[in-house]
């Protein structure tokens, strides 16, 4: 039986348990969805995902109500992350990039913008958040994509690389160089639906645990001044204040991927016969698999304790994030690891679930800012320097 001591601990509402179980059984009974590896299939995968989710509901708390616009609830955001990435990878990401990909118009959007929302929210559309580029990831402040002022609108040029949704999407929210300033105070963000003409995808790219994911090019992609969201020069802020919410939640699905690689390899050292007893009867054993209880509860403690603190009214939480994604994914990939072992020659067969956790975490600890990043900025941060 899974572990959820965690949803007694006081960083958690009512409201968050009584989510957590109706998401358990609809999880339960709904995932995985199964799917082949080419595009198309982890496209028609995804998109189906979107939909059932949308469907059951799941994707409301992903951004804010035009109607009702209360701040985004991040230890829903978390919870739901950790549980679906616990029962299905592709479904946690389906779900996650509704949220990142719209985060810049829950914070910073206009009624009209805010109007893409209800459909989101609902699975209608499906969301991207357009960011990196070929020649600046981590360095983003780098970024070289324009977007030139023309008449009454702008017009965005240059290419978007690593984009999660790329491909499936119906909107972007896009960052381009606008010129107030050089460096981050020189960027602006805006809402490119997917069919405006000028926006195609370059290149599909194919990673270890297949999801949509390509390389977009922009060749005078016209937009309205009111496609801007915030203000310009405004955009690497924005692009900050979405990954600080979203950010505990990458440590989420983390956990959710150790926690389902701990269960695994509870099972199975108990029942797995060596030496005429069962594998957990080994010292060593008992060993690895109290280290990784230790890693999942320790990640569980930094996840939300980083939710809460931001539920709680913080303005920033750059440290108690960059904490909880640093050593949520770092842990993770050593907890999979040591599942991935404890299951012997079963561990690294393909179609194991513990072999495709083994291929889930690894990106993790990559996006939304490398491992080595989080470690600058929570320094940065002890330091006063800010982030
Ligand atoms: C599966 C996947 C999905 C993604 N989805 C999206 C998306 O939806 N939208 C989007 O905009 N981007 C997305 N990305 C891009 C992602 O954010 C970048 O890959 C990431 O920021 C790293 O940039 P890079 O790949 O250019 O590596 P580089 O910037 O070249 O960095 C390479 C490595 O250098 C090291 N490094 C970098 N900076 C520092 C530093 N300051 N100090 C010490 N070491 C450092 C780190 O180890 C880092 O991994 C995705 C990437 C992947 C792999």
């Amino acid at each position: 039986m899974p572990d959820r001591s965690f949803l007694d601990w006081p960083f958690l509402d009512d409201r968050h348990r009584a989510h957590a179980e109706r998401l358990e059984a609809w999880c339960a009974k709904n995932l995985p969805v199964g799917h082949g590896h080419t595009t198309e299939e982890v496209d028609a995968a995804c998109r189906r995902l979107v939909a059932m989710l949308g469907e059951g509901g799941w994707l409301m708390p992903t951004a804010v109500d035009p109607a009702d616009p209360r701040p985004l609830d991040v230890r829903t955001l978390c919870l739901t992350r950790e549980t679906l990435a616990r029962h299905d990878g592709l479904a946690d990401f389906a779900f996650a990039m509704q949220g990142l990909g719209t985060g810049a118009i829950s914070l910073f959007g206009t009624d009209e913008h805010k109007e893409w929302l209800t459909q989101t929210r609902r699975g209608a559309a499906i969301s991207a958040f357009a960011l990196s580029e070929p020649r600046s990831g981590s360095d983003v402040a780098n970024m070289e994509m324009t977007a030139a002022r023309d008449g009454g609108g702008y017009v965005l040029t240059g290419e978007k690389t690593w984009i999660s949704n790329g491909g499936i999407a119906d909107l972007y929210c896009v960052f381009a160089r606008t010129g107030e300033a050089p460096g981050a105070k020189g960027i602006s963000c805006f809402l490119v639906p997917a069919d405006t003409p000028g926006l195609s995808v370059a290149e599909r790219l194919e990673v270890i645990a297949p999801h949509p994911l390509a390389r977009l090019s922009f060749d005078g992609v016209r937009v309205p001044a009111s496609a801007m969201i915030g203000r310009p020069g405004e955009g690497f802020r924005i692009a900050m204040s979405v990954l600080d919410v979203f950010r505990s939640t990458v440590g989420a699905a983390a956990l959710g991927f150790a926690r389902r690689a701990l269960d695994e390899t509870v099972a199975r050292v108990r029942d797995r016969q060596l030496f005429g007893a069962p594998l957990f009867d080994l010292q060593m054993v008992q060993g690895h698999v109290a280290e990784m209880a230790l890693d999942v509860d320790a990640s569980a403690l930094l996840v939300y304790r980083a939710a809460w603190t931001k539920d709680s009214g913080a303005a920033r939480v750059t440290r108690e994030a960059a904490m909880a994604k640093l050593h949520a994914t770092d842990r993770a990939q050593e907890v999979i690891d040591r599942a991935v072992q404890l299951h012997g020659g079963d561990g690294v067969r393909r179609g194991h679930i513990v072999e495709s956790l083994y291929r889930e975490i690894r990106a993790l600890r990559i996006y939304e800012g490398a491992s080595d990043v989080q470690k600058v900025v929570i320094a940065r941060q002890l330091m006063g320097g800010g982030s």
